[in-house]
């Protein structure tokens, strides 16, 4: 077992996922205390927690500090995966750009007249 990727079990996912609003089930008192304490920890703090909570504190620090770590949480969780869409439109048809806009956006077509 390596500590810079810990295994995170299917509900320590779904708890972080739901103490930060993403979904997934809330922990019971005790594991929500535990995650809200090493969400509040300062770094210190926090290393030692998930030193002594490797799953816990590996899901926070993804769900925190990882730009994919929701979208990895979710997939440990096996929560069904929200859609891209265009960050303009909102549609979902692709293909999409670097910068997330559909190809009709992309062409700078008003958003009002794609539909
Ligand atoms: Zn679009």
């Amino acid at each position: 077992m390596t500590t810079s990727s810990p295994h995170i079990p299917a509900d320590v996912a779904a708890h972080v996922l739901s103490h930060f609003g993403r979904g997934g089930y809330p922990a019971g008192d005790w594991a929500e205390s535990l995650i809200s304490l090493i969400d509040r920890a300062d770094m210190a703090n926090r290393a030692r927690l998930a030193n002594a909570f490797p799953d816990y504190g590996a899901a926070i620090y993804l769900a925190k500090y990882d730009e994919d770590g929701i979208t990895t949480l979710q997939q440990i969780a096996g929560l069904p995966q929200a859609p891209i869409t265009c960050t303009r439109c909102r549609d979902t048809d692709g293909p999409f750009t670097a910068a997330g806009l559909c190809e009709a956006c992309d062409q700078n077509t008003p958003a009002d007249s794609i539909r």
